[in-house]
């Protein structure tokens, strides 16, 4: 199925405007209300639907959140309890996160993300034991100073106990619970995430040319941020100086090069699903009970 069809997921990571890179915690962006209004209402126009990962600690902070994001109709998975990178996938922060997301939803989440992708293997062994069916956050590339992941595989794979993918998904289907990771999507040969942030940074006259030129894999997961679509002025302020760099490129830019990229994959042939429908299909294919 995976191999006949291409599928793009549009996933939203729903946490304080630049979560992990101020001293203080900010929302003009998460609860910009001209932004939010503007996604749904392209999201709907035009059939997109999306996943949003959710920290779970906002869930029980910020009021009218947990409304908001069911208001949606989106797929909703967890995003850490914490948003903290020093401790992206314990096991106190998956249980945190659970009970705080069942409070708000009345339901235990499927997918996961680890703040900033910083899943480790002994993590997804942790969701897989948790009854989790998949978890979206690898960046399958290589980041200078950070997890060197250029060996993980670019498409969706079971994860065997260990956490390690697993190419043979019957063999892993027959060995226990299945754990799905669907990683982001990057530029084949290249690796070079394709993002909105990325998108903003680099630019539509570098993305163009090398979507049309090298295109996605069969599953193309985007990221974005509500920071990436809406203004942040008090959490840009508190920035380290070279992200600042990085987010004073293309202000105000985000919303038309999310749609510049809905458009070429759209064009590309590209059917958008939620991340779990993905999962499904992968769960399914390999036998999963
Ligand atoms: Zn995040």
């Amino acid at each position: 199925m995976l191999n006949q069809t291409r599928i793009a997921c549009l996933t939203l990571d729903v946490e304080a405007d630049h979560h992990d890179l101020t001293r203080q915690r900010h929302y003009e962006a998460l609860e910009h209300e001209p932004t939010w209004q503007w996604l749904t209402e392209f999201s709907a126009s035009r059939g997109l639907p999306w996943t949003a990962f959710v920290v779970g600690e906002l869930l029980e902070t910020r009021p009218g959140l947990s409304d908001r994001l069911m208001a949606t109709g989106w797929e909703l998975g967890l995003h850490s309890y914490s948003h903290d990178p020093r401790r992206p996938d314990t096991l106190e922060e998956i249980r945190r996160g659970k009970a705080a997301f069942r409070a708000a939803f009345g339901h235990d989440p499927v997918g996961y993300r680890a703040p900033l992708g910083r899943i480790t293997s002994a993590g997804l062994a942790r969701l897989r034991a948790e009854g989790f069916q998949y978890d979206a956050s690898v960046f399958p590339t290589w980041h200078p100073g950070k997890a060197n992941r250029l060996a993980w595989p670019t498409r969706p794979t079971l994860v065997d106990a260990a956490g390690h993918p697993v190419l043979d998904g019957a063999q892993a289907a027959a060995e226990g619970p299945c754990l799905v990771e669907i990683p982001f999507a990057v530029l084949p040969r290249l690796r070079l995430i394709v993002s909105v942030s990325f998108l903003r940074l680099l630019g539509l006259g570098v993305y163009g040319p090398l979507l049309d030129r090298l295109g996605l894999g069969p599953v193309a997961v985007i990221d974005c941020h509500m920071h990436d679509l809406a203004p942040a002025p008090s959490a840009f302020a508190q920035l380290p100086r070279f992200w600042q760099g990085v987010y004073s490129r293309r202000p105000g830019e985000g919303p038309a090069l999310l749609a510049w990229l809905v458009d070429w994959l759209a064009a590309a042939g590209y059917q958008f699903r939620a991340v779990g429908e993905v999962a499904a299909l992968v769960r399914q294919e390999a036998g999963c009970g």
